[in-house]
């Protein structure tokens, strides 16, 4: 586990994020990703995959693309807990990652190297991923950063499949996984800022 990044940049008796601090985790079939749609100061995307107990987190500023001559920059983050998959709501004004959060797709992935670590260590990761909306082979590769962040700068890029297309599917397909909402209706739901999360729907 390291989750002590995660821990230390949030109040939890103030957002309503999971605190990590449950020791069993439910056992699912499969390895879960997610995609979270975050409309906080810069509307972003937050690709994440399960490995080792923590969700790994990469923040990719345009979110993906399934064009594969597409490059999409991808800032590693830090971990994120196992229970954060399915969260889905508004973080308040003031706090890490103030604003609103959607879970814009969610399913399983399947590593196509045989050793993830290594592979993670080394900069080049293939996968498969099983969403409702993001299928087929995707690969991250880590690359020289932009500017002088200490964070690891990765590109998510989608492989040429039979899912490969040049159609924007961020536009095409802005409503959450889970609940089917906007941005919008999810601060009007969760009693956010409607007007900033509408900005970032389409
Ligand atoms: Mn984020």
């Amino acid at each position: 586990m390291a989750l002590e990044e995660y821990r230390k940049k949030r109040r939890f008796d103030i957002t309503p994020e999971p605190a990590a601090d449950s020791t069993a985790h439910p056992r699912k079939k499969g390895l879960t990703f997610v995609v979270h749609k975050h409309r906080a100061s810069h509307l972003h995307y937050d690709f994440r995959l399960q490995w080792n107990d923590v969700l790994l987190s990469w923040a990719v500023p345009k979110g993906p693309s399934l064009n594969p001559s597409v490059k999409r920059f991808a800032t590693q983050v830090e971990d994120h807990p196992l229970e954060y998959a399915r969260f889905e709501g508004v973080i308040p004004q003031g706090e890490y990652g103030g604003g609103t959060v959607m879970v814009w797709d969610i399913g399983t992935w399947t590593p196509a190297v045989p050793d993830v670590d290594e592979a993670l260590r080394k900069g080049e990761l293939k996968f498969a991923l099983h969403g409702k909306k993001l299928k087929g082979s995707w690969v991250l590769v880590r690359t020289r950063g932009l500017g002088r962040s200490p964070r690891p700068a990765w590109l998510l890029i989608k492989h040429r499949d039979a899912y490969a297309t040049d159609r924007d599917i961020t536009v095409e397909q802005p409503r959450s996984a889970l609940s089917n909402r906007t941005l919008a209706e999810i601060a009007r739901d969760e009693g956010g800022d409607v007007a900033h999360a509408a900005s970032g729907d389409p």
